[in-house]
């Protein structure tokens, strides 16, 4: 067994055995009381959330993220449609939806999603495909360009001489 899957077990775990106290710990992280109030709702929802967080790998990911090297960053184009897929395959517990059907978080913005790497989201081709997110797209960068910069010196009306570029 790879060493990130047995930590995302242990996380999973561990997060299981707090099972019971998941409604408070959302509410105090959302400061929303109706996480307690629906207490059976919130735990089936918190449990679903522990799995799809150990399917994506998403502790392990989490922990060991690194930045991509500076010049090896895809371009990522295209816009939010707010599907709700990379919010843990729609199994965040923080996840709800408006009236028109798209994704919001209830703790956007907050300290502890600062903490998340959800406002990352997509770094990377790979991040795309991770959630199946069909409103992003990466397109590798083209780099700078290779060509030589060949100045040219020119002379301006007053007779000065000025370095100009061209690529
Ligand atoms: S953005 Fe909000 S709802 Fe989506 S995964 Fe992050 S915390 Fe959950
Ligand atoms: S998967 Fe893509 S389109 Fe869907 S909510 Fe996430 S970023 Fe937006």
């Amino acid at each position: 067994m790879k060493a990130t899957t047995a930590l995302d077990g242990l996380w999973a775990a561990t997060l299981l055995v707090l099972l019971p106290i998941a409604p408070l710990i959302a509410s105090l992280i959302s400061a929303d009381a109706s996480y307690c109030r629906r207490y059976a709702g919130t735990l089936v929802r918190a449990a679903r959330h522990i799995g799809a967080q150990f399917r994506a790998r998403a502790f392990s990911r989490w922990i060991f993220y690194q930045p991509p090297p500076a010049g090896q960053r895809d371009d990522i184009v295209g816009g939010c449609t707010h599907c709700g897929n990379c919010c843990l395959h729609r199994q965040c517990v923080f996840l709800d939806w408006s009236a028109e059907g798209h994704s919001r978080c209830r703790i956007y913005g907050r300290s502890f999603w600062r903490l998340l790497a959800c406002g990352r989201y997509p770094e990377s081709a790979l991040d795309i495909s991770l959630y199946a997110c069909p409103s992003f797209a990466a397109v590798a960068r083209s780099g700078p360009s290779r060509s030589r910069t060949i100045p040219i010196a020119v002379m301006e009306p007053q007779h000065a001489v000025v370095a100009k570029t061209t690529h």
